[in-house]
């Protein structure tokens, strides 16, 4: 088996640049390709004969017909320095078994699901915020997305808007989707970090809920590690209880959006 068969071979039909850093591909989508949202796939490029593969969150969700990426681009990064000049009609290798620890699935029940994320880290939440399960076990889905930069806000019109418009999902986020995002380097209606946001309680003032608590409230985190771990710091202070590695539920999941090397 040649190294490509590995993979499905998918034509890339949309490219959108946000700005100088990210942009969004969304390519064909085999049907044998299954998968839960919240999970990542392993995408990437023939370059030399050879594929060159990075772990990626599929931002489409699992009824959707198309794929969709959310990426970054990274100053001579060995992808996604060539991923970035990706047009339509190229081809896109995605991996035939995506996987992943973001998933409703891990969750025990609750009230509010708090979605927390930095960065390319919203990607799963892309997929997240448009299944109808989520709104179906939850009261309140708050999405927490942290930037430097307001043009880093990637997707921003669909959470303040084209979500509560949409055909079929308007009905399931009506007084249940809250989008919190929050810019660190330049003013924002809401600024700083989400771990000080939370810490001082002026989060939780700005939306309307209590502060954190295990009976209540359940988390997914996705972001960099350094915010990973501070957030997840973060909830256990709460008293909120992480999921088992080795699987079973918990009060909150955890996937990282990239590897420092
Ligand atoms: C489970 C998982 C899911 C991921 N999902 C996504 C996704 O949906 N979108 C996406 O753009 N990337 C995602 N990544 C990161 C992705 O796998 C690659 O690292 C990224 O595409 C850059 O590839 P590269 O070869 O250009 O550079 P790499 O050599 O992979 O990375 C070089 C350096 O760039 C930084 N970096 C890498 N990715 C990011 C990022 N997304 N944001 C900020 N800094 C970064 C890190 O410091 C890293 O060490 C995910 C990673 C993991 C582990």
């Amino acid at each position: 088996m040649s190294n490509l068969s590995k993979f499905y071979q998918e034509t890339v039909t949309y490219v959108h640049h946000w700005n100088d850093t990210l942009f969004t591909i969304k390519t064909t989508r085999n049907d044998g390709l299954r998968f839960r949202n919240g999970e990542f796939a392993m995408i990437g490029l023939e370059i030399d004969g050879k594929p060159l593969m990075r772990a990626y969150s599929i931002a489409s969700t699992n009824y959707d017909e198309e794929l969709e990426f959310y990426s970054i681009k990274v100053p001579d990064g060995p992808l996604t320095s060539v991923l970035q000049h990706i047009k339509v009609g190229d081809t896109l290798l995605v991996s035939k078994k995506p996987t992943g620890t973001l998933v409703l699935d891990d969750l025990n029940p609750g009230k509010h699901l708090y979605m927390l994320s930095t960065g390319t880290g919203l990607a799963p939440f892309l997929s997240l915020t448009r299944d109808p399960e989520v709104y179906e076990r939850f009261d309140k889905v708050i999405l927490v997305h942290g930037v430097r930069y307001v043009s880093e806000l990637g997707y921003r019109e669909r959470f303040e808007r084209e979500l509560f418009n949409d055909e079929y999902l308007a009905d399931y986020v009506k007084d249940k989707f809250i989008y919190y995002p929050t810019v660190t380097r330049e003013p924002f209606r809401n600024e700083g970090r989400m771990t000080n946001l939370m810490r001082s309680g002026k989060l939780f003032e700005d939306i309307g809920l209590p502060p954190m608590n295990p009976t209540d409230d359940r988390a997914m985190i996705c972001g960099s590690p350094s915010m990973n771990k501070d957030v997840a710091a973060l909830l256990d202070e709460y008293g909120l209880k992480c999921s088992p590695r080795m699987g079973g539920t918990g009060d909150y999941v955890v996937e990282r959006a990239f590897v420092e090397q």
